[in-house]
Parts: structure tokens; C-alpha cells; sequence
């Protein structure tokens, strides 16, 4: 017990520990010992998560006897209810797709197709700052993996010239917007690289574009006009979609030999079929919310131009703003201000992000009205010239 007790000491000593918050939400706020905050700190960026409206609309389509709460068994066995299918089709049509696969969560997505879909013979190239689960997932492959620093094409490039002959398949795995830096791939230059070698692979994570980006919202290769070069685009419902969940959009033989391969599709119990209904619910009603969309791009260059530019080099173009503070305990103090200002950020800190870049994750919701930016600038800029 001492050594897991002395971890957390030093743990907290570096102003590292974390805790479970208690606090409620609330909409667009968040209550916290009675403290109501906005809350700039979810992933609910097109603020639908509490949306009555919508809420109601959907709750009008369900009857005690249609509606499930579980699912009981794995997709394999029972668990693969209608709604399976028709949000299924429903993706792969909005896409133009061949096919769509519906898992638990992006958690689930992203440690479980590479393993599945890599071998000895594989390589994976995955970029620097790819999300936890990828890199779980890349840890259960079998695959050799190099990872090239972020964003660094020419890197890249070389990585993939140098290793071409040598390997069966070679998988490029990126995120289109990034969920701690909230910068972005470049799609087009990845789309011309894995055009020039045919067995490369694009594996793309949209997790924090979808939803956001592209005329119906489905993400950065949508309003790249890249998706069918993208041989997985993997997208979660737990953000902007208000939901819970997650897909990959991918080839139909992809489909199945992932239904047939892939541990976290196949040795758990199916998402609940009211979860299902409820994605495909707002799934139909975000393809139609370009002006929210267009609301959170304003707002987001709004904060962006507030920050100091230098920001520890990290540069933003979309909807997530870093605040860089450089050490934990600097991201924790300025964050407890901005708390007691009534803005609900928190320090994000390694092993989230590089020791020395600790920060204040500005996450965007588009129900922030144009005045709730304004202070949050006023503010940010009254602490940037205090420090
Ligand atoms: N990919 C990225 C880029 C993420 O940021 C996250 C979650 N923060 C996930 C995947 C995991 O998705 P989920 O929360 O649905 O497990």
C-alpha cells in the first residue's frame, strides 16, 4: 500500500494529483459548491447536451414498450438491435460511404481497429500527439510503430519513403483537429502522400471535429472534400453529438473483417438501443445546424486573437484553445482565478500533455453568446498582464 500512497504524494507534490470534481451541470453552466460557472470545459461544443427542446422532440418518439435502457448481450449474440442499422446506414449514406461500424465509444474504436487490422508485417506512423487511445491501441498491436513529430510532413514523408518496401502496410494515424493543442492535419498533403504508395493506410480520429466542421457537420475530411480517401475515419458521439458512442466509417470487407476481429466490437455488451435511437435522433438534426457551427468558428477566432500569440508555440485554429501556462502548479493557480471569475476551466497536465505545457483547455460551446465572450477575453487578458 506505501508505494501506491507515496505515488500519490509525489503525485500531488507536483501539482499533479487529480480528483474526481463533484459538481453538477447545468446547460451551458456548471454548479459547483453552490458556485454556478460557465462551462468552458466539456466537449459539448454545439451545446446540445441539455437542450430541452430537442430533449422533448425525441422523448415524444419513445413508449415504455419500444423504448430499452439495455441492450443485454453483445452485438454478436442479441444485442444488435434495428437501430444498429439504421444509424449505420444513416452514416454510411452521409458520407457516401460504403459502410459504417458503431462502437461503445471512440475509446473502444481507437484501441481496438488497430490491433485488429495490423500484424508483424505492419508499420504504423502515428503522429506525436495522437489521443491516449490510440496509443492504448497501438500498444496492443502487434505492429512496429514509429511516432513522427506533430504535424511534421516532411518527416513523414521520409518515414514513409524509407520504410515503403520493407513493410505489408504502413498505417499514417492522425487526428483532423487535435484535442489538446486544437490545431489541425493537414488532410489534402496526407491524401496526396498515401496516394503515391498503395499500401498505405490513412487512419483519422474526428473526434473533435465532428459535429463541428463541414457543411453537414461530419468533420474536416467532409469540408476537405477528402472522405473517400480516408480508409478509417473514426468520429464519437460523447462530444458536439451529445450522445455517447462512436464509428468508423470504412469499406464494407472492412466492416466485416472488423466485426469478425476486433475485441472491443466483440466482447462487450451492445450500446443500449435508446442510446442508439437518441445519436440517430441528433445525428439527422445536426446536418442542419450550420449556423451553430458558423456561431462556434466566430467565436473561437474571437479568442484565439485575445491570446497571447506566443501561447508556449501552440497554435489553434479551431474550436479548442490552450491557454499555455508551462507548469502544473502555474495551470492550477490561474485556473482557480478564472473559476472565481465563473468560468469553469481547468488545468490540463502530463501525462495529458508534455511536462513544461501545462494549461487551461478552453473548450468552445456555441450557446456562449457574444457578451459571455467578452468577459471571458476581459478576463483572460486582466490575468495574462497580471502574471
Ligand atoms: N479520440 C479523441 C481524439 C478523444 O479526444 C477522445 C476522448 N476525449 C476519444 C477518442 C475517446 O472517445 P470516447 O470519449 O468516446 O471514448
Amino acid at each position: 500500500m506505501d508505494r501506491y500512497a507515496s505515488q500519490l504524494e509525489t503525485l500531488a507534490h507536483n501539482g499533479n494529483l487529480r480528483r474526481l470534481p463533484e459538481m453538477e451541470p447545468q446547460g451551458l453552466y456548471l454548479v459547483r459548491d453552490g458556485v454556478s460557472m460557465l462551462n468552458l470545459s466539456s466537449n459539448d461544443y454545439l451545446g446540445l447536451a441539455d437542450n430541452v427542446a430537442l430533449k422533448s422532440e425525441f422523448l415524444q418518439t419513445l413508449n415504455p414498450q419500444t423504448c430499452r435502457f439495455s441492450s443485454t448481450s453483445s452485438r454478436l449474440l442479441t444485442g444488435n438491435y434495428p437501430a444498429y442499422t439504421r444509424l449505420e446506414k444513416r452514416l454510411a449514406q452521409l458520407y457516401g460511404a460504403e459502410s459504417a461500424l458503431v462502437f461503445n465509444s471512440g475509446y473502444h474504436a481507437n484501441s481496438g481497429i488497430l490491433p485488429a487490422v495490423t500484424n508483424n508485417r505492419s508499420l504504423i506512423l502515428a503522429d506525436k500527439l495522437v489521443h491516449a487511445s490510440i496509443v492504448d491501441g497501438i500498444g496492443l498491436s502487434k505492429a512496429r510503430c514509429i511516432r513522427y513529430r506533430h504535424n511534421n510532413y516532411e518527416q513523414l514523408e521520409r518515414l514513409v519513403a524509407e520504410n515503403a518496401d520493407q513493410y505489408e502496410r504502413i498505417f499514417i494515424v492522425t487526428e483532423s483537429i487535435f484535442s489538446m493543442d486544437g490545431d489541425e492535419s493537414d488532410l489534402p498533403r496526407l491524401v496526396t502522400l498515401k496516394r503515391q504508395y498503395p499500401q498505405v493506410y490513412l487512419y483519422l480520429d474526428e473526434a473533435h471535429a465532428f459535429g463541428v466542421r463541414g457543411e453537414l457537420g461530419l468533420g474536416c475530411a467532409e469540408e476537405q472534400g477528402v472522405v473517400g480517401d480516408i480508409d478509417f475515419l473514426v468520429g464519437t458521439f460523447g462530444k458536439a453529438a451529445a450522445s455517447m458512442g462512436a464509428f468508423v466509417i470504412c469499406s464494407e470487407t472492412m466492416k466485416q473483417y472488423l466485426v469478425n476481429t476486433m475485441r472491443p466490437l466483440i466482447f462487450t455488451t451492445a450500446l443500449p438501443p435508446v442510446n442508439l435511437e437518441w445519436t440517430l435522433f441528433i445525428v439527422n438534426k445536426i446536418c442542419n445546424m450550420q449556423k451553430r457551427r458558423e456561431h462556434l468558428a466566430q467565436i473561437g477566432r474571437r479568442v484565439r486573437e485575445a491570446l497571447n500569440p506566443l501561447n508556449g508555440g501552440i497554435v489553434s485554429s479551431s474550436h479548442i484553445i490552450p491557454y499555455v501556462l508551462g507548469e502544473s502548479e502555474r495551470a492550477v493557480e490561474v485556473a482557480l482565478r478564472l473559476q472565481h471569475e465563473g468560468f469553469y476551466l481547468l488545468p490540463v497536465r502530463p501525462p495529458t500533455v508534455p511536462r513544461g505545457t501545462s494549461r487551461l483547455r478552453i473548450s468552445l460551446n456555441a450557446e456562449c453568446s457574444d457578451s459571455d465572450i467578452d468577459r471571458l477575453i476581459t478576463t483572460l487578458q486582466h490575468i495574462q498582464s497580471s502574471l
